[in-house]
């Protein structure tokens, strides 16, 4: 199986003891990849695809990728780099500045061959909202047009809704955004709160009855701790309680690490329930550990 995870993945400057700051990297769509890389056996290949520089910190980057069992599908744009962000802690709470306006990942649609080429023969594709958002409004145009060309030749094509508000030109165009992703995809994972927000919805299955009017055979509606609300075309409705956690310690990479064990799950045949049931396992682990990426649940470690 080939899957493919597309998106924009970032330097991460997180802080560390006396006023120093870590480089790393991460991002939504590369944290599900990340996922996907150690839910699947080595027999399947998972690729991330991205626009990139070609200065040190974007090598730097393509070495990670790499480093982390993902395959990098990277197309190098020497003109542009990589974008940012910093992370700070004020009275305990976490702030986030971001440098990500001319980042190399904006032009992800930009070369129409190299989209087509990247889609092409994959059985598995993932983006986000934030896919969508760093794009301009043509580009996004570009990019689910090329979707939908892979969708058509047989690929899986699932969305995971990821909503930035900030990232989006205004809250009609975010609206639009996630139709028009949502209108490419066979699986759609938005998150009920997110739902609420964008377009008023005022039960999970407002938000199930809009993704499968605009043509998913799947969608799985998050909702933090609360009820998955579920809806396929072959098992029809269904719910499932996620396990409750004893403590939360960060609840970054939830939804991320959930699509990797919805999506990896019914690739290799589970049904919706039982995919939501691996789904929402994992995603209980990973928020009991710091950070995106947890490599210690797949180390038999401290899980
Ligand atoms: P997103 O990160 O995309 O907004 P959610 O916050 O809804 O997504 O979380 C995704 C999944 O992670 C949930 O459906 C659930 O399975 C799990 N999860 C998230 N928060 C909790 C929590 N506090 N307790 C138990 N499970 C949780």
């Amino acid at each position: 199986m080939k899957v493919l995870s597309i998106g924009e993945i970032m330097v991460e400057m997180a802080p560390a003891d006396w006023g120093l700051f870590r480089m790393g990297f991460a991002g939504d769509t590369f944290n599900t990849a990340w996922y996907a890389r150690r839910l699947l056996g080595d027999a399947h290949d998972v690729a991330y695809g991205s626009v990139i520089g070609t200065d040190a910190v974007s090598e730097d980057m393509a070495g990670f990728i790499e480093a982390q069992g993902v395959t990098p599908a990277l197309r190098r744009d020497p003109t542009r780099t990589v974008g940012l962000y910093m992370i700070q802690t004020q009275n305990g709470e976490r702030s986030f500045s971001y440098w990500r306006g001319q980042s190399a990942a904006k032009t992800l649609a930009d070369d129409p061959d190299w989209l087509d080429a990247l889609l092409k023969d994959r059985d598995l594709i993932h983006f986000s909202g934030i896919t969508l958002a760093i794009l301009s409004p043509d580009a996004r145009q570009t990019f689910c047009k090329a979707l939908a060309k892979a969708r058509a030749n047989g690929a899986h094509v699932s969305f995971d809704t990821n909503l930035r508000p900030r990232l989006w030109e205004d809250a009609t165009t975010m609206a639009e955004g996630l139709r028009l992703g949502a209108s490419v995809a066979d699986t759609v994972l938005p998150s009920f709160d997110e739902e609420q927000l964008c377009f008023g919805d005022s039960h999970p299955d407002d938000t199930i009855r809009r993704y499968r009017d605009l043509g998913a055979t799947t969608v799985a509606v998050k909702n933090g701790s609360e009820m998955v609300h579920l809806w396929s075309q072959a098992e029809g409705d269904d719910r499932y309680d996620p396990p409750s956690v004893p403590q939360v310690i960060d609840s970054t990479a939830a939804g991320d690490s959930f699509a990797a064990g919805f999506l990896c799950a019914r690739a290799l045949g589970a049904s919706v329930r039982d995919a939501t049931e691996q789904a929402a396992a994992l995603a209980a682990q990973v928020i009991q550990h710091k950070g995106a990426l947890a490599p210690a649940i797949f180390e038999g470690g401290n899980t």
